[in-house]
């Protein structure tokens, strides 16, 4: 079985609390381990959540303030540290990049792990290949801020008996699945539509185009609820959303799970942002806490438009 979860490392914006660390998320999915938006204190919190060097094998930053990436420093150090063996590929906006070069040269270390760059400029696919892909779409936040995208392309499940009923084994197997035919058996004989899954982290922005195409269809969609709608007009002078102006957005665009983050300190219960969302979403809600592992939702039964 494969394993598509979120294991949630800090949930705090701008500073941590006694209970929240800084942001920090790792998304486990299939053999990849993407960390978005390591904040100061991820290390640790790796540790604490069962997440290893190891298991990263891509670093994904929306944007260039600390609470985002001020974990860069000691989780890239450690990946030396740990001696990874496979590449880690880094994506960050490109008008940041002297911030990334600072952080991961922040101090004297021996750098052995395979690190590579790649910048973001534009709006766009980033990385994939047949399994998934990656895009990313640019945010509207005071500092350039990227939000990302993975989308699994749609696939057919084979029904082992009704190959065997049409006497396909073997290669002939894979041939049918290329091809489409084999003989008289056509593929949507013997086989059902498998709809890709897709995942959304929008972090750090005021409601923009950008967050509605993200979000689309998304099974997951993990995003920042830093105020409450008492404090819309601060969500908009500082380049937020409020936990209503998110469950909106996963109402529009047919979001099935709805993971809540990057709250502000001056809310103490939880409970107030739940309330809110679920005022305008149906779906499942999750205020999300450290530490905590959500499953991505099962597949899809039939594919979405
Ligand atoms: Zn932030």
């Amino acid at each position: 079985m494969s394993t598509r979860e979120l294991v949630v490392l800090g949930t705090a914006s701008q500073v941590p609390t006694r209970h929240r660390n800084q942001n920090g998320y790792l998304l486990r999915w299939d053999g990849e381990g993407i960390l978005f938006d390591p904040g100061e204190g991820t290390q640790r919190q790796m540790l604490r959540a069962g997440v290893a060097a190891t298991d990263i094998t891509r670093l994904c930053v929306t944007h260039f303030h600390g609470d985002h990436s001020l974990g860069l420093s000691g989780v890239i150090q450690r990946l030396s540290l740990d001696k990874v063996q496979h590449p880690v590929h880094a994506h960050f906006p490109a008008s940041g990049a002297h911030y990334f070069e600072r952080l991961r040269h922040a101090t004297a270390f021996y750098e052995t792990a395979d690190l590579r760059e790649h910048p973001i400029a534009e709006d766009g696919p980033i990385a994939g290949g047949t399994k998934f892909a990656l895009e990313a779409r640019r945010l509207s936040h005071p500092v350039e801020a990227f939000g990302y995208r993975l989308t699994e392309p749609d696939g057919r499940t084979m029904l082992p008996e009704k190959l065997r009923e049409h006497g396909i084994s073997g290669p002939d197997v894979g041939r049918l699945q290329r091809e489409g035919r084999l003989g008289n058996t056509r593929l949507e004989d013997v086989s059902t539509p498998r709809p890709g899954q897709r995942f959304a982290f929008v972090m750090d922005t005021r409601l923009c185009d950008a967050v509605y195409a993200l979000g689309e269809n998304a099974d997951m969609l993990v995003i920042e609820a830093t105020f409450l709608a008492e404090d819309t007009h601060l969500a908009r002078d500082f380049g937020h959303l409020t936990a209503q102006q998110a469950a909106r957005v996963a109402a529009e665009c047919g979001v099935r799970q709805l993971v809540l983050t990057h709250f502000s300190q001056r809310y103490p219960d939880p409970a107030r942002f739940l309330e809110e969302a679920k005022a305008e979403f149906d779906g499942e809600i999750v205020v999300a806490e450290d530490l905590e592992r959500v499953q991505v939702p099962k597949r899809r039964s039939s594919p979405t438009a």
